[in-house]
Order: C-alpha cells, then structure tokens, then sequence
C-alpha cells in the first residue's frame, strides 16, 4: 500500500475509496469503514475524511484550520462535485453534503454533526425545483439553520423551540410535519431575524462559508465537555482527535417512500441471532437519535400494532437485511448500521461493531465462534472481562412481589434501585452525598451524560432501543427502560406521575431492566450463576488460559460461591477472619492477657477446636484442591475492645485484675500496628499461636480428607517475611508440630510452607528466602503499601487527585503499579527461581482480580492469581486473553 501519512483528506465512493495506512487511527471508525463499503461495493453516498491529524493540527493552530488544509478541501469538493455530478452552491443542481464526527472509537452523540449543508435562500428554490417538493425543501432548510446556528454560532436552542411551538399555534397544527410551505418560509424568516440579532451577523449564505464553519465546529467538539467526560469514563486517550466525515446528503425526509433507521444483525440486548432495529418513515437520522419521536420496528412485532418496514417498504427491507447480514460476514461480527432510503433508493451511512449488553456480547462471540465466522480464541477475546462483573450481580427476584409503575422497552438489563430524581445536575448532587439514585427523564440527550454516570438506573418516557439513553446506558452496564409512554414529569411540581400514581422526588422505584418494568420501592433481588453461553465462553477460557484462578475466602459459604464460580482451590485464607465468634474472641483475649507461655499453651488448647472446625468446614468444600491458610496476621490489639468499660467486664469475667488488664492493652497499643508487631512477628514472640494454628491445619485436613475422600492440600503460609532467618526458624517450629499431629494420627499428610512477599526486602532476598520456602504468595496489597510508603486505608484522597492531575494513570492499590511494585515482584520471581526453581508463585492481593494486573502477572510467568469469588469469572477470563496476548 502507498505510504499515506502526507495525505491529509481521503475520498471515497462509487466502488471506489483511497487507500490509507493505519486508517482506523487516521480515518476514525465511521471514515474507516465507509472506505471499506465502498470498496466492497455497498451503496454508500459519496465523500471524503479528513484525518484526526487534522483535528490535532486545528487546536494546535489555535483552534483554527489550517490554510493549507482549506485548499486541500476545496479540491476533494471538487471530486466530489465531478462523483455526484452536482456543485456546492449551484442554483440548478445543488450539492448538499453532512458534515460529521469519527473517531478511532465511536462515542455515541458525544460530538456534533452538520446535516443538509450547502442550503441558503437560493438553493432552497432549486432544490425546491429538482425536488417538485417546496415543502420537503423548506423544511429541510428549516432543519439547517436550525442545526448549523446551534452547533457553529452557538445561538440557544429554545430561540428556535418558541418559534417552532409559535408557527404551530398559527397554522393550528400539532406536528412539525404539518407545516405547509409558506408556514416554513415564515419561520425561516424569524429564525434568520432571531439569529441575526442575537450574533449580530447575519447567517452565512456561502456554502463554502458554511463548510469551514461546520468543519471547525466538529472538530472543537472533541474536546466539549461531554466528550472529555466520555473519555474520562472510556479511558479513551484525549490525543486521537476525531476525524471529519463530509458526505453527500441523501434525505430520508423526502417523502413517503423515504425513511431513515437503524439495523443491528443481531439483538443487542440478548444477542439473539434476529435482524433488528427501528426505523422512522418520512424523517431524518437525528430524529431517531434524539429519541423525540417513536420509531417503528423494522421486522413485524407480534406485541405491537405499530408497522413494520417490512410491511412498509419490502423491497428495501429485503436489500437492507441481505446487506447487513454481507456486513457482519465481511467485519466478523455483529454490526449497528445506519441507513437512509432516499425514495425508494438504499443508502448505508455508516456501520460498526454494534455496542450490547454484556450478555449479548457474550452469546454473540460464543455464537459466531459456533457458525465458524471467528475462532474459539477470538471468542474469548471479544468479551471485556471487567463487564462481566455485571452479570454475577443481582437481578430483582421474580418472585418478589413487585408493585409496577410503568413499563417501556428493556433497553438495558439488570436491576437497581434508589430515589427518583429529574435532572441529570440533581442526579449528580445527590450521588455525591452517597444515595442511589434513578434518574427520571422524557429523554436524555448527551448533556445529560454525567447524570447517568451518576445515576443506578435510568427511565425515560420517550426514545426506542437505540435512542441516546438506550445506547449509553447499555455501555455502561446501567439498567434502562425506554418509552415508559405513561411517565410525565412535572419539574414544577418535583413529582413524576406514571398513569394515576405519582412518584415524589426522592422515593424509591426499582428499575428492572430486563422485565422493561418500573417498580414502587425497594424490590429484593437476587444472584445470579454462571450458566449457559457465558458458562460456554468460560469453559473455553479455561482451554486457553496457563494461569490457575483461585480464591480468596475464609467461610465455607463463600468456598461454596467461589467454587460454584469456578475457583481452583484457595490462595488465601485469613484466620483471623475465622475467629470471630464470642468465644474464639474471649479465648483471644484471655491468650493475649496471659502472663506465661504456659497458661497461653492450656488456653490455645480449648481454642484449637475451634480453629479445627473452621479449616474442616472450609476443606470439605474444596476437596482435591491447593488451600492455602494464612498465619495470624494483624496485631494483637485487634482483638481488644476498643472502650475500656469492656476491659473492665473482661477483667471481672475472668477474674483478673482490672488494673492488671487496662495496663496490659496499654503495652499492646503501637503507633504504627500496621508497622507493628504482626505477621511473622508475632509467631517468633507467640510460636504457640503459630503451632496451635499449624495442629488445626493438618488436623483439618485429615478430618475432612477422611470426609470427603479427596484430601486438600494444605499450604500453610506466614505472612510479612523480610528475613531468611525468620521463615526457616518458623518452618522448624511448624515442621514439629505438624509432624506430631501425623504421627499421632498415623496419617500422611502432603503440605507445604512458604511466605507471604509483601515488604520489598523479602523480595530483594528471595534468592536466600525461597530456599525456606516451596511457594510465594505475593501480597500485592502491603507490597503496594510498603513499596510506595503509602497507607492503603487512607490513600484514596490524595490518590483522586494524582489521578486527577494525571501524575499516575491508575490506582496503584485497583491496578498494579507495574513500574515499581512489578520491578519488585518481577526481580523477586527472578532470583526466587533461580534459587528454588520449582518455587510456585501466587499473587493474593486484590490485583488478582484485576483484568489489566493480571495481563502483567501473566507475563511474569506466575502460576495462580487469587480474588474474591464473585471476581473468579473476571479472573478466568482476563487470564484467558493474558494467554493469548502473551502468545500462548
Ligand atoms: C496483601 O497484603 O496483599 C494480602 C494478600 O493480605 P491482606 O490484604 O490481608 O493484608
Ligand atoms: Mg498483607
């Protein structure tokens, strides 16, 4: 291909489009595959794309086109003209041409458009003339300035609403499409007037005026405070800029054998195989995304009387569906297409991957890998592992009793529930204090987008399944129901009333997405399980990926959810969290308020049971597998009441002196117990503790082996290693005791010990650690604590505002700081090995359940990752794609 990177504006159309290197980037999705229809033969207007370059070279030119650049446009007008056989400005055969937005990623609605560009007081009568429609004309002129003076002048948009509602009124007509022919040119009149006086110049009446114009305003609209919003939330880098789009106009609204819609070759709510959309006859594509009117379903739906398109307009319906369905075929996967028919001609406008739910996404990768249009492999990468997350959360019980407001469209799954407000500002506030909130609108718009944001769910009383709110929302994983047609909101009165029963601001509804339903109240939900296609999809991740998923759980219920989830054993159980009942607390309290070793020894003997039963318990759930048991590890005074009157009614419980007592919780209290006397610490001063704990471990493991037939393998694990000498002075202690227990049982028993790694020394000494250790778990929470020196309970205030200011791209305790902390695991897997090469490596932290934490541990060649359960699926998924990204 030829080297394209000086050329700035690539033509395409007529089978034909100019070649561009790295297009995507350059030509943004919708300037991307506009060329390539059109090399594939789709009937795509004509036009061209001016590159995102462009749009990085217009704000560095302070936010002006560059001169060059208008003579370069020019030119590609030309071609254009000489194509359509039509002239910019021409009073016989106008040229009129949209002027739209592309970017590398489509951000729907987030930047501006420019439709029916190239109208002014004269081409109006010639298009008037070619078209033998004056009405169609004017009112496309209508639609222009309309347009044009609130995306390039900036002039408000009610100025023209109250002109709008007024030349109703006159002509006594409810509908914009009632207006006759001299109706529109009045009001083109007063808006010319209106626009005139509000800027004090008049409206451009050269085309090529109106093109500059146009041209500028989308680009500066990369960077408006809706699209700088959307990116934040993407992750969408703010240096790709967005391409420019200059096409022909074709004109849904041309009559009753025109139209305009939408198509997806699949359902992109449950990804169903059945050919989808909306359509609005007689109308123009932003009528659609505004979701102002309702359109009609193209494919007859047996619960709706509205008519279908193809009842309406068969012969375009057919060539529609044949040319979706080439589509999907030709890009491999489900794609939204916009349309236009032109009376009775089809155009494609534009098509891409089209946005779904994440059950759509995964039943789509799982059925396109079945009909062989991608591999297994490709199915597993499809699916964004941070999105499934949503699924394993709750949908509203279907058996709860549900009192139900409303109902529209289920444009977005899953439930919520929280207290009703009506504008995206009032959302916001309100969440910020910490409510849920659902928020209420006849329909939202891309202003609105940092209400849903903050919004749980989200209603509207107009739009269809692929108006603004719908599409959004399913992008963000929120529930939303559409054109619930019996919502009214009254902002006066701070009420929304639903047929007869009225709402108040700041009541509770609950949101059922899926059902379309509007509930009074708080609605009980419920969990969900892994099960069919997105079962499927996991099952095939577990092909692929080399990393184990394990969890990290210390109750035998959420053993049972983490293997319900499919968790391949436990990689880190806190004991202190099995300690919790009155009393294994008083047993506690009485170990730490001991005098002697040997009074500590007789009560850890009653509190063995204890600890026995919950590591029984917890095995039997896990039969077969690695569990891994964690040492005690926060300071002792964690176990203390906090006020002193209960010291005192310990004290007199157990018959000690009071004083005795309050002084002794005085010794334990440290400055920094985080920095304390804890982890290994307290099994060198308190090994008792440590060999009662390794008793109950092995202890366990033979009683619920016995159970269950299929013993666990126990790792026991010490937690806060910095120093050979601590692990191998430990492992003897815990060597003795475990062999006492197997000889009193006459039992054999496989177990093995290692440490936890979360102090950078144990890291920069792993090559003389790991030879007293068969595995390290690395617990990326502390070692991201004491590798940063920050506290991981209080960093997150001045952690917001390093994001903010862009010092650090992440969250160092979500995702791993892989410069720092990960140059700290990576040299510690690396002398670690090469001092004890069959050492296993675990990472226990949070980050084992963070997708992107996960891609960098696969690369370092770690062998299991353990998270909580409900992140297991995200888990399983996220090392399935590490593995393939990785090459393997
Ligand atoms: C860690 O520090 O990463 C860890 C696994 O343990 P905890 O969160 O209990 O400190
Ligand atoms: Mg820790």
């Amino acid at each position: 291909m030829l080297d394209t990177t000086d050329k700035h504006i690539f033509s395409f159309g007529r089978g034909k489009a100019d070649p561009c290197v790295d297009d995507l980037h350059r030509l943004g999705g919708k300037g991307a595959n506009l060329a390539e229809m059109s090399r594939i033969g789709l009937p795509v207007p004509p036009g061209f794309t001016i590159s995102t370059d462009m749009c990085l070279a217009f704000f560095k030119n302070g936010r002006q086109m560059p001169d060059d650049l208008r003579e370069d446009i020019k030119a590609a007008v030309a071609h254009l003209e000489t194509v359509t056989k039509q002239k910019l400005g021409d009073l016989e055969n106008p040229l009129l041409v949209s002027v739209r937005s592309g970017a590398q990623v489509s951000m729907p609605g987030m930047m501006d458009t420019v439709l029916n560009l190239g109208l002014n007081d004269e081409t109006v009568e010639a298009l008037a003339r070619r078209t033998n429609d004056p009405r169609f004309a004017y009112d496309t002129y209508r639609r222009f300035i309309q347009m044009y003076a609130t995306v390039v002048i900036g002039v408000p948009h009610s100025l023209f609403e109250e002109r709008l509602e007024t030349a109703r009124e006159r002509a006594g007509v409810e509908r914009d499409q009632d207006l006759g022919v001299e109706d529109l040119q009045k009001l083109i009149t007063g808006y010319l007037i209106d626009i005139e006086a509000d800027m004090d110049d008049p409206f451009p009446q050269d085309p090529y005026e109106q093109l500059w114009g146009a041209i500028e305003a989308v680009f500066a609209s990369w960077r408006n405070p809706r699209a700088l919003t959307y990116r934040a939330l993407h992750a969408i880098p703010d240096d790709w800029g967005t391409a420019v789009t200059v096409q022909m106009m074709v004109f849904g609204n041309s009559g009753m054998e025109s139209a305009t819609g939408v198509a997806f070759t699949r359902d992109p709510s449950t990804g169903e195989k059945r050919f989808f959309g909306e359509y609005l006859l007689n109308a123009q594509g932003e009528d659609i995304v505004a979701g102002t009117r309702t359109p009609d379903p193209l494919a007859p739906d047996p619960n709706s009387k509205r008519r279908s398109m193809r009842e309406t307009l068969p012969h375009s319906f057919s060539q529609l569906q044949q040319l979706a369905t080439m589509l999907e075929e030709h890009f491999g996967d489900m794609q939204d297409v916009e349309f236009t028919i032109d009376n009775g001609s089809l155009w494609i406008l534009q098509t891409r991957s089209g946005k779904r739910t994440v059950t759509a996404g995964i039943r789509i990768a799982v059925d396109l890998a079945k009909e062989k249009l991608i591999s297994k492999s490709e199915a597993v990468l499809r699916v964004d592992p941070a999105s499934v997350d949503q699924l394993i959360h709750p949908m509203v019980d279907p058996n709860a009793p549900r009192k139900r407001l409303g109902s529209g469209l289920p444009a977005s799954p899953g439930a919520a529930t929280g207290a009703v407000v009506f504008t995206a500002d009032a959302a916001v506030e309100a969440a910020e204090k910490g409510q849920d909130i659902i928020l209420l609108r006849p329909e939202t718009s891309p202003d609105d987008i940092h209400g849903m944001v903050a919004a749980r769910g989200i209603v509207t009383s107009r739009g269809g399944m692929t108006s603004h709110a719908a599409v959004v929302a399913r992008g963000m994983g929120r529930p939303c129901i559409t054109s619930v047609n019996s919502l009214h909101i009254d902002h006066d009165a701070k009420v929304a009333r639903f047929g007869k029963m009225v709402v108040h601001e700041g009541e509770m509804v609950t949101v059922d997405g899926s059902a379309g339903d509007v509930l009074l109240g708080k609605v009980p939900t419920i969990q969900r399980e892994v099960s069919g296609d997105f079962a499927t999809l996991l099952g095939w991740a577990d092909e692929i990926r080399r990393m184990k998923v394990r969890a990290n759980v210390d109750k035998a219920g959420d053993a049972e959810i983490a293997r319900s989830f499919g968790a391949e054993g436990i990689g880190l159980c806190r004991t202190e969290n099995m300690l919790t009942s009155d009393l294994a607390v008083h047993l506690m309290r009485r170990v730490i308020m001991s005098d002697s070793e040997r009074d500590r020894r007789t009560i850890l003997d009653e509190l063995l049971p204890l600890q026995r039963a919950a590591l029984v318990d917890l095995f039997e759930h896990m039969p077969g597998q690695p569990v891994c048991v964690r040492l005690l590890d926060p300071p002792l005074e964690e176990f203390l009441p906090r006020d002193a009157d209960k010291l005192v009614s310990f004290a007199k419980k157990v018959k000690r002196d009071v004083d005795d007592v309050l002084l002794r919780a005085e010794e334990l209290k440290e400055l920094n117990p985080m920095l304390g006397n804890r982890g290994v610490r307290l099994a060198i001063c308190y090994p008792e503790i440590a060999e009662m704990q390794t008793r109950a471990i092995i202890e366990a493991a033979i009683e619920a082996g016995q159970k269950s037939g299929a013993p666990v393998v126990p790792e026991i694990v010490v937690p806060l290693v910095s120093h050979f000498k601590e692990l191998r002075y430990l492992r003897d202690k815990l060597a003795d005791a475990a062999a006492d227990v197997t000889r009193r049982h006459k039992a054999k028993i496989r177990y093995l010990v290692g440490c936890i790694v979360e102090v950078p020394r144990a890291a920069i000494r792993a090559d003389l650690i790991s030879g007293a250790a068969d595995f390290f778990s690395f617990g990326t929470n502390d070692l991201t604590q004491t590798t940063l020196g920050i506290s991981r309970d209080d960093a997150s205030h001045f952690l917001s505002k390093y994001l903010q200011l862009g010092l650090i791209d992440h969250d160092p305790f979500i995702t791993l700081d892989r410069d720092g902390v990960g140059e700290v695991i990576s040299q510690a897997i690396e002398k670690g090995r090469q001092a004890n090469p069959s050492l296993l490596l675990g990472v226990t932290g949070e980050h084992g359940g963070d997708p992107k934490s996960i891609r960098y541990f696969e690369e370092l060649g770690i062998d299991y990752v353990s998270c909580s359960p409900y992140r297991i699926p995200v888990a399983r998924l996220a090392a399935a794609q590490a593995t393939v990204r990785n090459g393997g």
